[in-house]
């Protein structure tokens, strides 16, 4: 079959099944998966819900329960499916999560965010875009694929995981140290997009949350000779670390809306209470968020040096701690075989100009590159996630489920 035909029976196919798909997602979001550490049920009865769903599709379902004596039940589930494909030792993967965050406060809702309401052409409910669209977008694919019986380059398969609102402690994490997946595996993670799915995300910063503390002497301040002013040194001291980070880390790289690293002092702890007592004690944090190219840990030592040389220089004492520090895998090149399906299967489906873009922030599609597994972040949503009266377009649940089909035939195009 040329290759064209097929893309029209996938095309086809998945609009035929519009109905059922729409009514799928539906059924799906009326079950609560609010994350437990956010007070929720968990995923059990999700989880649940779609391996009977899948089973009763014929598709044969792996499981990864993870234990977790926190959450309802115990037990922390992670489910998957694939189709053979000819090589069979690779495969397309995609991961999205069943877990939700908290529905918030009521009051912003204008319906049950529990009961998915249809209205113009969106489907309201907690979890609509994040992550449920791509999750019954994935499995539609899948299903797809495996009814139209067509031929597929290696394997293609769908994860559906737990626990990605809270640290992916019981999810992808686990599924990464039980080396479930490979460095010829292609991965798509389609939990962030844009609202005409033209963004295919391929890199992401590298996150260091830091904490700096300087201890002086507190004394009147009528007499600051007698004392240490710790607020006059920290200042000097963010300061300088920022004139400092941001001559050398100044490489750019157009990927990025932000082209170049950021190294942002941001919150600032109060000291004294008032205004004739010269602080012994000063607390400022930094947000940096570093291109892929540079090493965290190299960031590091130099704020470390910067330190040591302000204690020789004001004697005064100054602590440096990691609030968060979250390196950045490689970026997945453009040329990559994950990034050239995609981009293919969304010009041809979505019939927009895909451009791949690096964002400043992290998703799960990191914990993969830091494995060296290429990945793809891709959506089409209107970035509404955790957002009271959030939804998910149908137009763009049945868009999605005919470009994640389409990728793995577009092959050899
Ligand atoms: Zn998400």
């Amino acid at each position: 079959m040329a290759q064209e035909e097929v893309i029209e029976k996938v095309v086809s196919g998945v609009d035929r099944d519009a109905q059922a798909i729409q009514d799928f997602f539906v059924r799906m979001l009326r079950i609560n998966s609010v994350n437990p550490r956010m007070g929720g049920p968990g995923e059990m009865e999700r989880a649940d819900f779609l391996e009977s769903f899948m089973k009763g599709n014929g598709l044969s379902v792996a499981r990864v329960d993870v234990e977790d004596s926190e959450a309802p039940g115990g037990i922390r589930p992670n489910l998957s499916a694939k189709l053979e494909g000819k090589d069979r030792r690779r495969n397309l993967w995609y991961i999205s999560h069943m877990d939700t965050v908290p529905e918030g406060s009521r009051d912003l809702w204008k319906t049950d965010p529990f009961q998915p309401t249809t209205r113009d052409g969106k489907i309201f409910a907690r979890g609509a875009e994040d992550n449920g669209q791509s999750l019954v977008a994935s499995l539609f694919a899948l299903l797809t694929l495996k009814r139209l019986d067509l031929s597929l380059p290696y394997n293609v398969g769908v994860w559906f995981v737990a626990d990605e609102e809270f640290a992916s402690n019981y999810g992808i994490k686990q599924l990464l140290r039980r080396r479930l997946f490979t460095g010829s595996d292609l991965v798509v993670v389609p939990d962030s997009g844009s609202p005409r799915g033209t963004d295919i995300e391929i890199a992401e910063k590298g996150l260091l949350w830091l904490k700096v503390t300087t201890k002086g002497k507190q004394v009147h301040a009528s007499l600051p000779a007698k004392g240490l002013n710790a607020h006059r040194v920290g200042m000097r001291l963010a300061i300088e670390l920022d004139d400092a980070l941001n001559a050398k880390y100044r490489k750019r790289d157009n990927l990025f809306d932000y082209p170049v690293s950021s190294f942002e002092p941001t919150k600032k702890e109060a000291n004294v209470a008032n205004v004739n007592t010269v602080p012994g004690l000063d607390v400022f944090y930094f947000d940096c968020r570093v291109l892929p190219v540079y090493s965290l840990d190299d960031v590091e030592s130099d704020i470390k040096r910067k330190i040591k040389q302000f204690e020789r220089r004001y004697h005064a004492r100054v602590r440096f701690e990691e609030v968060e520090k979250e390196p950045a895998g490689p970026a997945t090149a453009e040329d990559s075989e994950v990034a050239t399906l995609l981009s293919k299967a969304v010009s041809r489906i979505s019939k927009v100009k895909p451009r791949f873009v690096g964002i400043g922030g992290q998703t799960v599609g990191n914990l993969f590159r830091m494995e060296g597994i290429p990945t793809a972040v891709w959506s089409t949503v209107d970035d509404v996630p955790h957002e009271p009266n959030e939804y998910s377009r149908i137009a763009n649940l049945i868009n999605d489920t005919k470009v994640f089909a389409a990728a793995p035939l577009l092959r050899s195009a």
